[in-house]
């Protein structure tokens, strides 16, 4: 017994360092990265289920590797978020975001509102709402185009500073959106002195098991219904099959953004989608 302990440790072991070495490779790999314009900005629509139309896309950040082919957010934003490298790479996808909203509208569009996710080590490593603000000015975009996502634990973390932040970014004319409401930190409480403007409902309330799909389901109920005493908007991720989008209707949440409506895309696959929406 004690004999496969020892083997199970070593195995462990060597899968740690395997690991650890492989991230100090993606780690150095990361500047080369982004001077070689590597990161490619791929983005999912947020719906409205009663229409089926596109009400905004989010950015979602992929990894065009040039040897490993397209990696996802998972495998490198923990990694660069524990180094602080990820201020450099949301940076960048903040500039390409403002630079598409600018093109739109040069090239005369009805440009479509842009959810990006901000990291909370953004948010201590910089005054966010001055780097959006000079964003906005410098591409000459309507900060009510841009929706800033700040996930829901970072306001559990640093409650008053996120607080302030929220603030600052509404005066300016941002949109916030509260990411990932219910993942596991939130307390209904939050939401009375925190005053975003839309909720985005974790995934987890419609993807479990019928036990506590049912129950989960009940809570979604009470948050849309909250939501909308208190003016809240809601958007509900993760929306994959046709019974969740009739259920979230059914509870008058009328947003949602999911593998049932659109996968995430290189932008350049929506643009014409964009365009034709305009004419509808
Ligand atoms: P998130 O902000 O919660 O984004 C939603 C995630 O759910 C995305 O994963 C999206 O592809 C996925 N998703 C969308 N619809 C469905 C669905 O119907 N079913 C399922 N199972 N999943 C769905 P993705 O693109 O892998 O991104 C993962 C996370 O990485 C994001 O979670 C966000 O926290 C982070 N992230 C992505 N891009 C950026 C970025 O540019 N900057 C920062 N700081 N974080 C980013
Ligand atoms: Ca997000
Ligand atoms: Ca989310
Ligand atoms: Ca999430």
């Amino acid at each position: 017994v004690k004999g496969n302990y020892l083997n199970r440790m070593g195995r462990y072991d060597a899968g740690m360092k395997k690991k650890m070495e492989d991230d100090q490779v993606l780690l150095s790999e990361v500047q080369r990265a982004l001077d070689n314009r590597e990161f490619i900005f791929y983005a999912q629509p947020q719906c409205n289920m009663l229409t089926g139309k596109i009400i905004g896309l989010e950015s979602l950040v992929r990894w065009n590797h040039p040897v490993r082919g397209i990696v996802q957010p998972g495998e490198f934003i923990p990694l660069l978020e524990s180094n602080g490298f990820i201020t450099n790479l949301d940076l960048y996808v903040w500039d390409m975001v403002c630079g598409k909203l600018h093109d739109w509208i040069a090239a005369g569009h009805k440009p479509i509102p842009i959810a990006v996710n901000v990291s909370r080590i953004d948010i201590y490593s910089m005054n966010v709402t001055n780097t959006f603000a000079e964003l906005t000015s410098r591409y000459e975009i309507d900060p009510a185009l841009l929706a800033i996502e700040i996930t829901e634990s970072a306001y559990a973390e640093d409650y008053n500073l996120i607080r302030q932040v929220v603030i600052d970014l509404r005066n300016a004319g941002f949109t916030v959106f509260m990411d990932d409401f219910g993942s596991g930190y939130s307390s209904l409480n939050m939401l009375k002195d925190v005053n975003v403007d839309v909720i985005k409902i974790d995934t987890k309330f419609l993807d479990m098991n019928e036990y506590s799909q049912n129950r989960g389901m009940g809570i979604l109920e009470t948050i849309v219904r909250m939501a909308r005493l208190t003016q809240l908007r809601v958007i509900a991720e993760g929306v994959e099959k046709k019974e969740q989008v009739d259920f979230l209707r059914n509870v008058g949440c009328i947003y949602g953004q999911g593998y049932y409506y659109y996968r995430p895309m290189p932008i350049e696959q929506f643009e014409p989608l964009l365009l034709h929406e305009e004419n509808v």
